[in-house]
């Protein structure tokens, strides 16, 4: 065990993976996550190529395998409910549209602090107050009031990270809207999915329901375009009026979906944004996961850069003997290329489905080397561990 301290914000997917490879090599940690209790809820994430091979690192594959959707595939609809299209969750050795490793992020999160609860220090319902780094360490203050000194601290505490804010400036300067709002909510399964996704697509909206391993419940899914984006992210019923308003008139079972807004024991609704920064650390303070690289939920690479994140992260400061300029230096090194492969895998997406943006044309070639890049990710040394 080496003595360094490290606190983590945020206990969600990147927070407690990160936790996980910080404890591996010898580091203390905490980690403060401010709900009360871990977050339930929230769609399906992905986990492909050099991601899952973490997932195996971790030792968590049947875990996580266990807890997977079990998604059959994707079929996108007309306004009938006709077929256009399939996708199935075996096509490109389970690294396609539909991923092989497919599970609620919630459930994904369970499957990471269950792994580490043990081992690190968690404290929820409280954040970082105040912070104050100097050359051997950071001072921080709680917002209940507790004071505490650590070797680092590592903000995994999402898009809206208070963490960038703090140390890094305003969200307006790294958090760019790429013109698309996004809800999810479970429903009752009353459509007869059964482990297929369903997918309805028109002019700038969209609307889906996607099986669960609960099979009398579905998740619905919502986008729109939107350039402006008003609304608070904290508050859920003018986040419900503005999705009913957007939705109105939309075909296909849309209106049904709606009708359960008010009963839905979860809810989340984003602009799908991306978060670019020059550099993910100053000083003692480091950035993981959406805090430092969102690439949206429309990359469908969010979680597998903050696994592989994390594993890097970790590895390159106990590497570096817990020097944080050398650590930091290696992991945004190494990460950088992974996350900008990402970043523009969101962004012709979003692209595709609000028309706006470059060339419908794609350059097969270029588009195939940015998806190996997005999905075969960087080298993952093999680190030694304490
Ligand atoms: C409730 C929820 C639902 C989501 N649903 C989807 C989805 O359906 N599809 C999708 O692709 N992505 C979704 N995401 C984002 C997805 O989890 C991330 O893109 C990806 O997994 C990287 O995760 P992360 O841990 O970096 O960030 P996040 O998953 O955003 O987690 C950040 C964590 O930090 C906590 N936090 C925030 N501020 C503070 C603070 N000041 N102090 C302490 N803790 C703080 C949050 O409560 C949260 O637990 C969701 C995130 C959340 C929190």
């Amino acid at each position: 065990m080496s003595d360094v301290t490290v606190l983590v914000s945020g206990a969600s997917i990147a927070g407690p993976a990160l936790a996980h490879w910080l404890h591996r090599h010898g580091a203390e940690v905490t980690v403060v996550e401010q709900t009360p209790g871990l977050r339930p809820g929230g769609q399906a994430v992905d986990a492909r190529g050099v991601a899952k091979e973490v997932i195996g690192r971790m030792g968590l594959d049947t875990a996580v395998r266990a807890a997977c959707t079990d998604t059959a595939g994707a079929y996108t609809v007309d306004v009938n409910g006709n077929v256009l299209e399939t996708f199935r969750a075996d096509d490109h050795a389970g690294d396609g549209y539909i991923a092989e490793i497919e599970i609620l992020r919630g459930d994904l999160s369970r499957v990471l602090y269950d792994d580490t609860r043990d081992s690190v220090e968690y404290v929820f319902g409280d954040r970082i107050a105040v912070l104050t780094q100097d050359a051997d360490g950071v001072d921080v203050t709680f917002a209940g009031g507790a004071r505490r000194r650590f070797d680092l601290v590592i903000g995994a505490d999402g898009l809206h990270s208070a963490l960038r804010s703090m140390v890094f400036g305003p969200r307006e300067r790294f958090v760019r809207h790429l013109g698309l709002v996004l809800a999810y909510y479970s429903v009752p399964n009353e459509f007869g999915l059964d482990r297929w996704l369903i997918d309805y697509q028109e002019r700038g909206r969209s609307a889906g329901l996607r099986p669960i391993r609960d099979a009398t419940r579905a998740i619905a899914m919502l986008s729109f375009a939107a350039s402006d984006f008003a609304v608070d992210h904290r508050d859920v019923d003018a986040q419900k009026r503005l999705l009913r308003e957007r939705m109105a008139g939309f075909g296909w079972l849309t209106q049904r979906i709606l009708a359960h807004l008010d009963d839905t024991p979860d809810f989340y609704l984003d602009q799908v944004a991306q978060v670019v920064m020059d550099r993910w650390s100053t000083g003692r303070v480091g950035l993981l996961g959406d805090a430092a690289f969102s690439a949206s939920p429309m990359s469908g690479g969010g979680t597998g850069l903050a696994l592989v994140g994390a594993y890097l992260l970790a590895g390159e400061l106990a590497a570096s003997g817990w020097d944080p300029q050398a650590g930091f230096a290696g992991y945004e090194e190494r990460m950088r290329s992974y996350v900008e492969a990402n970043q523009e895998i969101g962004r012709l997406h979003v692209h595709s489905l609000t028309g706006s943006g470059p060339s419908p044309e794609p350059d097969m070639e270029a588009l195939t080397a940015l998806i190996e890049c997005a999905v075969g990710g960087p080298d993952l040394p093999p680190y030694d561990l304490d």
